[in-house]
């Protein structure tokens, strides 16, 4: 029993060239969507702890 590795973005079976995705377009995907989650998951909340802002 043999596993397949496929590429993780369009799931065609990888290239040598460009383990482990099928293509350097497919990398270059990958990459932007993982800067773009990098970009989405900002630092703590703009928001003041509950508490300063009575009175
Ligand atoms: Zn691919």
């Amino acid at each position: 029993m043999s596993i397949t590795r496929k590429c993780p973005v369009c799931g065609k079976p990888r290239h040598a060239e460009h383990t482990p995705f099928c293509s350097p377009r497919c990398r270059d995907r990958d990459l932007l969507q993982w800067l773009e989650e990098g970009y989405r998951l900002p630092g703590p909340p703009a928001t003041p702890p509950p508490g300063e802002d009575e009175g």
